[in-house]
């Protein structure tokens, strides 16, 4: 079981006050707060061992070194990658995505698809987009339903022998939904496709194992796991990260170098170009452990529980509709309020203390769906109650008095 009132005190942040009310953070979908024992790792580190890596003779430089490695083997223990380097740093999950499409430059051609979902997030379709225009391949979408599911019929008729890419997220930001990542790794590999699946949102619910989804490529970003923001990463199969160009040239990720001919560094260097977020990796695998520690059953158990009372409440109010009512679903919940303005709502909110997001969530697609301009969204994590929640019900129903 979790206890609730103890993880809050991990959290130095929840004790503020916003406008002079308690905070209550219904952000999350957006980025999570940091508990006490990663801060203390950031801390460390630039007090103790700040040096740069993997150059130096020195102590400091070997410290940080030792200590950047063994976070990327705490993230590959994590999500149970076969290798370590098979974990490459980025900058987070938009970084991570990017680096592929690059990649895939050199390997499509006129003709070639790529499938992406209708439920994606702007940085996992404009990049596509952008790879389309590059190599004259086409992009085909996944449509979803009312619900906010994928049709999967849909999908499959998509899938042919032209087809070389499937990018879907795990969890859909703006809407909470679970998608049926394993049916579509599986579709996808019986046309020789390759999927890259976006876990940003599913990386803060659950625990992914690469190796039993079968997945070529998962990303995230650590600041939706409790981590800092700046820093995430991207799990490729060894034989497609050896395919793959490298992203960026400099520093880092050169065997030799002499204005001839250069050669690139192995596995995972070649894609680590330049200084990277040494602090901010450190920290990833802090933050990982931090995670671990309250135990993914756990934290999927309780919010589920926050999801289904959150809900519960909200429908209670007239006028109030929720988009997103996947059978599947996490802690995000997407609604508007008749035609009040989203915005306008969450301004009110602000002023109470209450952090919840309003507008597109970077999904305008999904928006168009609903031919809406955008929503209010209330995402939970492990640490909110359900105390936040009726509080959040009580200012949300007299932001509708003041608005109606
Ligand atoms: C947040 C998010 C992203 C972008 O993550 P960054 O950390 O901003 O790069 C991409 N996809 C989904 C589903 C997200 O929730």
């Amino acid at each position: 079981m979790l206890d609730v009132q103890k993880i809050r005190k991990d959290f130095p942040i929840l004790n503020r006050t916003v406008n002079g009310k308690p905070l209550i953070y219904f952000d999350n979908a957006a980025t999570s707060q940091t508990p006490q024992q990663v801060i203390d790792v950031i801390v460390d580190y630039y007090s103790n061992y700040n040096a740069n890596i993997h150059r130096g003779v020195h102590s400091l430089s070997q410290e940080a070194t030792d200590a950047y490695e063994q976070a990327r083997i705490k993230i590959q223990k994590h999500f149970n990658a076969k290798q370590s380097h098979e974990i490459i740093f980025t900058s987070g999950t938009t970084h991570s995505i990017n680096l592929v499409a690059n990649g895939f430059s050199s390997l499509l051609k006129k003709g070639d698809e790529i499938i992406v979902s209708a439920l994606e997030h702007h940085s996992n379709i404009v990049p596509w987009q952008m790879l389309c225009e590059r190599t004259g391949a086409s992009l085909k979408v996944i449509p979803m339903n009312e619900n906010g599911e994928l049709i999967l019929s849909d999908y499959d008729a998509l899938l042919n022998e032209h087809t070389k890419l499937v990018f879907v997220n795990h969890i859909s930001n703006a809407l909470g939904t679970i998608n049926p990542i394993e049916y579509i790794i599986e579709k996808a590999h019986a046309v020789d496709a390759a999927v890259l699946v976006d876990g940003a949102q599913s990386c803060p619910h659950l625990k992914p194992d690469v190796q039993a989804l079968d997945v070529d490529f998962y990303v995230c970003s650590a600041h939706k796991i409790c981590g800092p923001t700046g820093v995430g990463m991207l799990y490729g199969k060894e034989e497609w990260l050896n395919k793959l160009p490298p992203y960026q040239g400099g520093g880092e990720m050169i065997a030799e170098v002499s204005f001839a001919k250069t050669t690139y560094a192995g596995l995972p260097h070649k894609f680590e170009a330049g200084t990277p977020n040494i602090c901010g990796g450190i920290a990833f695998g802090a933050a990982l452990d931090y995670m671990n520690h309250i135990g993914f059953k756990n934290i999927a158990k309780y919010e589920n529980e926050l999801l289904d009372y959150g809900t519960e409440q909200l429908l209670k109010i007239e006028g109030l509709k929720i988009y997103g009512t996947a059978k599947e679903k996490t802690s995000v919940i997407s609604f508007n309020v008749g035609t009040i303005h989203p915005y306008d709502i969450g301004t009110i909110l602000d002023k109470m203390g209450i952090a919840v997001r309003t507008g597109h969530h970077c999904a305008q697609p999904i928006m168009d769906f609903y031919k809406i301009p955008g929503t209010i969204r209330a995402s939970f994590m492990f640490y909110n109650t359900k105390e936040e929640i009726d509080a959040f019900i009580v200012a949300l129903k007299k932001a509708i008095m003041m608005l109606s």
